[in-house]
């Protein structure tokens, strides 16, 4: 048995596929004077090989495709042909001394670019085709394998060294099993995408697994446990698939309370929203009994292309969730890139401390095209339903000030162009900096409502960087400066009468639950897969009890106290809701035996 971190719940029992590890490695120096003829010779030699390639793939496809999808392959040929394509690599080896691989990648990104700008489908096409063709010549140049992800006719569990946000946006989840990854954390953006696509997930796997894993082998993993269990025994497939079953049993029995109201004993409602990703997520939340949603991370719509998203495409996807929310709420947060988000065309600075960097609110306010472009898309979808706009990693008031102009500018226009918007559509933002939270009670009169963003709020609270695995056992959302900070920033709203809700992972935590009834918080959104579990605790949790319990962990000095606390809780209910049960079953077998004699 193996042993990682369980980062999405659910069993997986199959043939894994181990993902090739290697990446664009370009050579830094220029090349020599004397070796130009010989890297011409590289690049020629690439360029057959790869035409080589494709003719071959060509014929292979003759049988199962029509001629439409073959003349993509003609495309592809006739670019390794183009003489401006070529012209602009022989140049940059020629006049500028580059490598052959340095001087492709270059001419990739450079007429990608071009061709982006063009406001033009057909031109569009022929970027994606540029960029499918000039890193098929890459690797050949490289002498990097090939990867070819496993055909959908047999599912497979991944097994990865790392999984980007993008790598795991490109994947079909109908076809992943489950995914284990060497390293990674709880927290990362692709553990929490896996939670939204309900596949499970095992992180920081590494160890004895890297070593012997081989693509084919039989394996089981549990993303609940971080249990990975290499080539098992016939028992062991056994008593997994029972667990399983029995697990998909006690999902299906949590789907019947979708429609129950989300509301405590003692009548408190907690609005239980579902962050979502994409219009693709949707249907899950919806099905989950989502209130609404409570966090649009945009930036997977912007991972999901070769280029910036245009306002009509942004607008096409806000205004159908809105639609499909009827009136339920829709959180949207404005681009957040940057820290472990990135996106294929824009090249974002090296860093030495990139998640405290150039990235979320600091890159709309300093691109503010970029920003000005979203603002519109987004308000021009207020007008088809309950929207509302939501501004990450502010650290002061300035920000949010200047975020709020650029939004009344962005509404100026539309007014200008007679373009429908909602003119008091609602403005909030994350509390997810330690300043934020120190400054609440100001930023609390720029704005209409705080999501608190516990992912980054305990990263930077404890210092411990969320995506390093070597210190995930620092990272603990319970710990008592945590559970402060959320008591400051829950009581800074209240002062102000502006509404706060939560939207980090604790959110969907059924442990955390006592924690945000008795700090009284209006809403959590969390991911889709977690709604039912917090609702199921939820109806049986009281209010008041919660406030007494909030009392006792604020009066704790260390986080394995408060985690004690609330599991003494816990069992505290399940005792007597067994005991309520089993009364019940008493008096109804009393009731019938009465009637029966
Ligand atoms: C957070 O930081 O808690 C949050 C919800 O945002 P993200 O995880 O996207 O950084
Ligand atoms: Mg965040």
């Amino acid at each position: 048995m193996i042993q990682g971190i369980g980062a999405s719940s659910g069993i997986a029992i199959g043939k894994c596929f181990v993902l090739p590890n290697w990446e664009w490695d370009l050579p830094e120096q220029k090349i020599d004077v004397a070796d130009l003829a010989r890297e011409f010779e590289r690049l020629y030699e690439g360029i057959r090989t790869s035409k080589v390639e494709i003719e071959q793939m060509k014929d292979e496809l003759s049988e199962v495709v029509g001629p439409a999808e073959r003349s993509i392959f003609d495309a592809h040929l006739a670019i390794l042909d183009d003489p401006v394509f070529m012209n602009e690599i022989q140049g940059m080896i020629e006049r500028q001394y580059k490598a052959a691989e340095v001087a492709v990648k270059e001419a990739i990104d450079h007429f990608v670019t071009m061709f982006d700008l063009l406001d033009d489908e057909y031109m569009k096409e022929r970027a994606l085709d540029i960029r499918d063709v000039g890193n098929r010549l890459l690797k050949h140049l490289l002498g990097a394998p090939e990867i070819t992800l496993p055909s959908d006719t047999q599912p497979y569990i991944l097994i990865a060294k790392e999984l980007s946000p993008s790598q795991l946006a490109h994947l079909n989840p109908s076809n992943v099993l489950g995914i284990t990854t060497f390293g990674g954390s709880m927290t990362s953006h692709s553990a929490i995408m896996a939670r939204a696509l309900g596949i499970p997930l095992v992180v920081a796997a590494e160890g004895k697994l890297e070593e012997t894993v081989v693509t084919g082998d039989m394996l089981i993993m549990d993303g609940t446990t971080g249990e990975i269990v290499l080539s098992p025994s016939l028992e062991q497939i056994r008593a997994y698939t029972k667990l399983k079953q029995e697990q998909e049993e006690e999902r299906n029995r949590l789907r019947g309370l979708a429609h129950v109201d989300p509301s405590t004993p003692d009548g408190k409602t907690l609005r239980l929203s579902a962050n979502i990703s994409s219009l693709k997520e949707l249907e899950l939340a919806l099905s989950s009994g989502a209130h609404g949603v409570g966090l649009f991370r945009t930036e997977f719509l912007y991972m999901d292309r070769t280029r910036f998203p245009k306002e009509e495409e942004q607008f096409e996807v806000y205004r159908s969730v809105a639609e499909k929310l009827e009136g339920g709420s829709l959180v949207i947060r404005t681009l957040d890139i940057g820290g472990d988000k990135h996106l294929d065309y824009f090249e974002l600075p090296e860093e030495e401390n990139p998640f405290l960097g150039y990235r979320a609110i600091r890159i709309s306010l300093d691109r503010k095209d970029l920003f000005r472009t979203q603002l519109r898309a987004i308000l021009r979808a207020s007008h088809y339903g309950n929207v509302k706009v939501m501004y990450p990693l502010i650290s002061s008031v300035e920000e949010v000030r200047e975020a709020n102009r650029v939004l009344q500018e962005a509404m100026e226009e539309l007014r200008q162009e007679g373009k429908p918007f909602n003119p008091s559509m609602e403005t909030g933002v994350m509390i997810e900096l330690p300043a934020a939270v120190m400054i609440a009670e100001l930023l609390a009169r720029e704005v209409d409502f705080f999501s608190i963003g516990t992912n980054d709020l305990v990263q930077f609270t404890l210092a411990v960087d969320r995506m390093n695995d070597k210190i995930s056992h620092l990272y603990e959302p319970y710990h008592p400066a945590v559970l402060r900070m959320l008591r400051t920033t829950v009581e800074a709203a209240r002062r102000q009468g502006i509404t706060v809700g939560v939207c980090g992972e604790m959110a969907g935590d059924p442990a955390a639950l006592p924690v945000w009834l008795g700090l009284n918080v209006d809403g959590l959104s969390m991911s889709s897969h977690s709604i039912l579990q917090v609702k199921e605790r939820l109806l049986r949790t009281g209010q008041e009890e919660c406030r007494a319990v909030l009392e006792h962990i604020m009066a704790s000095s260390t986080a394995s106290e408060i985690k004690r606390h609330l599991r003494e809780f816990r069992t505290e209910i399940d005792l007597r809701d067994e005991q309520e049960e089993q009364e019940e079953q008493a008096r109804i077998a009393s009731v019938s035996d009465s009637i029966c004699n």
